[in-house]
């Protein structure tokens, strides 16, 4: 489904010096598969997904999505941010119609579409509201709405719930799973939360330091679907353990 083949992401700084962002960058991702990637900051996670976003252009190696290359952004690879960046001129249904209206879906059409997907997020009360009369985890039900409504087959999320208080983080962890569950796309999840990784992935890929790449992948076998209580299981904390033991090194090996 998608397949990063030894990529590379090379940014000039203002200064004009380049920084090596990811390099031998390889990764294989399972149609319908929840992938998380960890890793240091800085080690090029947000990039390796603006490179499948098509949002940004690999400098070397390549990106396939079900055998094509990635040459540019499309609506079946859609992205979530931390940050909301939702329209504020526009109600929460305007901005969850704003992906179909812009690839010319018919007005009714589109409001049902809307309609399906603030649904699914648990909005169907709040479709008039303008996005600052939402609190954080709203905003965030939204974006994902949004980048539902055109019924990606990639969600790419940049660390979608790290600006949430912890409460409202862990609904959304188990939204997402829930959403997923029905949508069943492929998603490509980037966060700082080892525990956040594993309770929601099938796979969680640890990357290196910039350059980054990928260091190691654990495969979690817990069944589906998952509880929290899930959270506290020997296999849990072996998971956590083994992820921490790999982030560490990582971390340390940067301070020499
Ligand atoms: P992460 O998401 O893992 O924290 P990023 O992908 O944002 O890391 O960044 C990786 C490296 O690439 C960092 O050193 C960052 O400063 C650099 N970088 C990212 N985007 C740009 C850009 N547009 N111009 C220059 N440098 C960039
Ligand atoms: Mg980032």
């Amino acid at each position: 489904m998608v397949r990063a083949q030894g990529v590379c992401k090379v940014f000039s700084d203002c200064k004009n010096r380049q920084v090596v962002a990811i390099d031998e960058f390889n990764l294989q991702v399972r149609e319908k598969e929840f992938v998380s990637i960890l890793g240091p900051s800085g080690c090029g996670k947000s990039t390796f997904l603006l490179l499948v976003a098509g949002l940004e252009k690999a400098t070397r190696g390549r990106i396939m999505i079900d055998g094509h290359s990635v040459n540019g952004p499309d609506p079946k690879r859609a992205i979530v941010f931390q940050e909301y960046l939702l329209f504020p001129w526009k109600t929460v249904r305007g901005n969850v119609e704003f992906g179909p209206e812009v690839r010319g879906v018919a007005k009714t059409k589109r409001r049902d579409i809307s309609a399906k997907y603030i649904d699914l997020v648990g909005l169907n009360k709040f479709e008039n509201r303008y996005p600052h009369e939402l609190s954080g985890g709203m905003k965030q039900r939204v974006a994902i709405a949004r980048a539902l409504a055109n019924e990606p087959k990639v969600m790419l999320m940049d660390e979608p719930f790290g600006a949430l208080d912890a409460l409202t983080r862990e609904l959304l962890q188990q939204e997402l799973l829930r959403i997923w569950q029905e949508t069943k796309c492929t998603v490509l999840f980037v966060t700082h939360s080892i525990g956040e990784a594993i309770y929601l992935s099938d796979r969680v890929v640890v990357m290196s330091r910039r350059p980054g790449r990928i260091m190691a992948t654990l495969t979690i076998d817990i069944p589906r679907p998952r509880t929290r209580a899930d959270l506290t299981t020997p296999q849990f904390v072996m998971y956590e353990q083994a992820l921490r033991g790999m982030i560490w090194e990582e971390i340390q090996d940067s301070q020499e």
